[in-house]
């Protein structure tokens, strides 16, 4: 975009790309009960609440450290002891949701798809008459190991219609995708500073109905995750419990600011889907193919298909790419042989134009051809 310096683009789903005007705030520093640092405080969240559409019902607690631990904090404070989680599992945050369920001592069951493959609402709906015992469903907006858009809406309808709670990992997908608590009922959706709302990396936060919070004192396994704490303690004092973040809340208040002046979430997202189809054009363009139907895209991050063609090696596709100035994502983590690019942060379609023009100029290097075969390997 316009401020443009040498380094590289970071075309990744965080840490991503931020603006220099964004950096240029950390050049101060803070008292945690400085009034200037406490209004801003009071800002932030007043924004946050605002942007998911909460202002009557929800509230926003913010916490140091990056989104997994908001995402911990969120089941460990908001799903009681005895209560019983049903994960709906696409990919790598879903399983981690799983995990991390598992370490801290809550009782789950799973719904597991393809990565290529969004839940059925029917089929949750199924498991949750099955199960009365199931408190809480927990998925994952936007599934960033592959970038599918899984339908949140209408799970949402789902389990409100079950009388169960519904618990969002909205990480890769708040700030740019519709969330709007007065659409969809929700009683906890984490994200974190560093994604689409194009902070600075340090600090998460989860928007929380407030009569599910007040329930919650007490369910925490954690001193540091206590969710319902840390809201107490932010109300009463204006401040964070333990050394806050300073620099990093600095930064996002005015990456807030900047994410409004482009029309809030509206306009993000259409930046953002702008960036995809330019990067998914120009990719399909010189022969890529992409691991999911348009359909289940997220304008977020793009998984293509490795080229079969035996000189493509990825760690040196990888450091070429690096040396002209772009970073895509370092690895694989779906279960398909495939790499990813990502379309959020501060990058503009010049940039991914940008991108499209450094991958040609490294595959003619490298002698890649493609397009990538479309023939399975069997048939050869
Ligand atoms: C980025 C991301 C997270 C959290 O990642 P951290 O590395 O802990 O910040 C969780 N869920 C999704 C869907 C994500 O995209």
């Amino acid at each position: 975009m316009t401020d443009r310096t040498d380094e590289p683009l970071l075309l990744t789903p965080g840490p991503l790309t931020t603006s220099r005007t964004t950096k240029e705030v950390m050049l101060r520093d803070w008292g945690s009960r400085d009034g200037e640092f406490i209004a801003m405080n009071a800002r932030v969240r007043d924004h946050l609440v605002e942007l998911a559409g909460g202002a009557e019902t929800h509230t926003a607690i913010l916490l140091q450290g990056a989104g997994t631990f908001a995402v911990e904090a969120m089941i460990g404070t908001l799903v009681p002891r005895q209560g019983k989680l049903l994960i709906l599992i696409n990919g790598a945050y879903g399983r981690r949701m799983a995990q991390l369920s598992k370490v801290i001592g809550r009782t789950y069951v799973t719904l597991e798809t393809p990565e290529d493959t969004p839940p059925d609402p029917a089929a949750v709906a199924a498991v949750l008459a099955a199960d009365p015992a199931v408190t809480h469903v927990a998925m994952v907006y936007c599934e960033t190991t592959s970038g599918l858009l899984n339908p949140l809406a209408e799970v949402a309808v789902v389990v409100a219609a079950a009388g169960r709670r519904l618990l969002i990992d909205a990480m890769s997908a708040f700030g740019a995708l519709p969330c709007d608590a007065r659409e969809i009922r929700y009683d906890a959706l984490v994200s974190s500073f560093n994604k689409c709302l194009e902070g600075v990396p340090g600090a998460a936060f989860v928007i929380c109905r407030r009569a599910a919070l007040e329930a919650a004192a007490g369910n925490a396994h954690s001193v540091v995750l206590d969710l319902h704490d840390q809201w107490v303690f932010m109300e009463r004092a204006g401040q964070w419990r333990f050394t806050a973040p300073t620099h990093v809340i600095a930064a996002f208040d005015r990456a807030l600011a900047e994410h409004a002046a482009e029309g809030g979430i509206a306009g993000r997202g259409a930046r953002y889907r702008r960036n995809c189809q330019v990067l998914i054009a120009g990719m399909r363009a010189m022969g890529f193919r992409t691991l999911l139907p348009d359909a289940l895209q997220a304008p977020i991050i793009v998984t293509f298909h490795i080229p079969s063609d035996p000189r493509f090696a990825f760690e040196e596709f990888y450091d070429r790419l690096r040396r002209r100035g772009y970073v895509i994502y370092p690895g694989k983590v779906t279960a398909a042989d495939t790499f990813r690019i990502g379309c959020i942060g501060r990058l503009s379609e010049a940039d991914m134009r940008g991108a499209l023009t450094a991958i040609r100029g490294v595959l003619d290097e490298m002698g890649v051809r493609v397009p990538v075969a479309a023939v399975a390997a069997s048939s050869l």
